[in-house]
């Protein structure tokens, strides 16, 4: 969608409300191909129209991607009454485009959450017949030993009688206090890994998402951070 109004773009990209924006146009503030606007409903072309505010070129995306390293204790939601979300994270101007996170990561997980707003793009990643592979950081209570690899490789019983997709299971360390492993999955059930670590008898202490096929996180965010995706790591999603 191409076309749009000059007031709604503005508003949109967080140079102020749309009642503001009306003013900024009143006061001869937004150039449209080197005219100025005199209409807040004028409707313009955001591929090929030249726009400025205030004598700044105005470089109009209709979608926003976006990387988050979500932290622990927030929620992977757009609103909720009680909860922070991660959309609560953002600046008021990436708000304003109504983005939303792409699948869930658990209210303790931390890591690669992506957040967009383009429906079709997330609605494709989440398809289970686009088989993603999640790549994931977790400690476990206990010894991670050969026979769980194994499990894992065959695929898991949950509790409800769900058998999971072969999943990899890469030890780092192990001992009979904690143990470090990646966990590859191709599903994204509820409470996933916790779920499986459970079916073998361990528990999950503390978990990250560290990629979603070639998208990896970016080491540099801390929790919390967020940056948008380059070119590069978008054609990965596509
Ligand atoms: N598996 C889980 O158990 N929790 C998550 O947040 C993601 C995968």
């Amino acid at each position: 969608m191409a076309k749009m109004r000059i007031d709604k773009l503005l508003s949109n990209i967080g140079i102020g409300t749309r009642k503001e924006v009306k003013k900024f146009i009143k006061e001869g503030l937004v150039l449209v191909n080197g005219n100025t606007v005199k209409d807040a409903g004028l409707i313009v072309d955001t591929e090929s129209d030249e726009i400025l505010f205030d004598g700044e070129k105005i470089n109009y995306k209709e979608f926003i991607y976006i990387m988050i390293n979500k932290p622990k204790g927030v929620i992977s939601a757009t609103y909720d009454e009680v909860e922070k979300t991660v959309i609560d994270l953002l600046p008021q101007e990436l708000k304003a485009r109504n983005p939303f996170p792409v699948g869930r990561l658990d209210k303790d997980t931390e890591g690669l959450l992506l957040i967009t707003n383009d429906g079709d793009l997330a609605h494709q990643l989440l398809s289970p017949k686009k088989n993603v592979i999640k790549k994931y950081y977790a400690e476990i209570l206990g010894f991670v030993n050969e026979s769980d690899i194994k499990a894992f490789n065959e695929g898991i019983i949950l509790e409800d009688g769900y058998k999971t997709l072969p999943a990899n299971l890469e030890i780092l360390f192990s001992s009979s206090d904690v143990s470090k492993v990646y966990v590859y999955i191709r599903e994204g059930k509820y409470h996933q890994i916790k779920r499986m670590f459970e079916s073998v008898g361990k528990k999950v202490i503390y978990l990250k998402r560290l990629a979603m096929g070639s998208l990896t996180l970016d080491e540099n965010l801390k929790p919390g951070e967020w940056r948008e995706l380059s070119e590069e790591e978008l054609s990965f999603l596509k």
